[in-house]
């Protein structure tokens, strides 16, 4: 008896259905002559704190500072270094000057701006880890912070560093 041998090759298509989810963030954006008195105080005081900036590499000066609820701030601006990994951004200066200064005081909001040559940019958004060293200091402190991106003639305002950092690093931030 002859054996014959049959090798078939099946392949399958799975079909998936996958759920699409849609994540929604919320922005304002503002004329500065339409900004609140505390916010055009602050602007007044990130732009001044630009002057603080060490950005002899990119000539990108930054100021950012955090503002509590009673109004009162902690500034900080970019620090640049020739080992360029070693410089550290503005608004993380500020972030950690606060939480270091004041650990138990909630921060209403959080002020940006940058300027070239003197000149006042475009509204900048934060780096990605300023971004998650945001959130984490908003979880901890259990509170929203407001973050304003202040621009030569707008400002971008987002209610939540939740807003800036879907996804964020941890566990425990996804999906939620
Ligand atoms: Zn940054």
């Amino acid at each position: 008896m002859r054996l014959k041998l049959f090798f078939i090759h099946l392949t399958s298509k799975k079909i998936v259905i996958m759920e699409e989810k849609k994540i929604e963030i919320s922005y304002q954006v503002l004329k500065i002559e339409e900004l609140s008195k505390i916010d055009a105080h602050l602007m007044n005081v990130v732009n001044e704190t630009t002057v603080k900036a060490y950005a002899p590499y990119s000539n990108f000066k930054v100021g950012a500072a955090v503002m509590f609820i009673d109004g009162c701030n902690v500034r900080g601006s970019n620090q640049e270094n020739a080992a360029y990994p070693s410089g550290m951004c503005a608004e993380r200066v500020a972030l950690f000057a606060a939480r270091t200064l004041f650990p138990d005081y909630p921060i209403s909001t959080l002020g940006v701006i940058a300027k070239k040559d003197g000149n006042v940019q475009s509204s900048i958004s934060l780096c990605g880890a300023c971004r998650q060293v945001l959130l984490e200091t908003e979880q901890r402190q259990q509170q929203d912070i407001r973050v304003i991106l202040f621009g030569r003639y707008e400002a971008i305002i987002f209610s939540s560093a939740k807003d800036l950092l879907p996804f964020s690093f941890g566990e425990e931030n996804l999906l939620k």
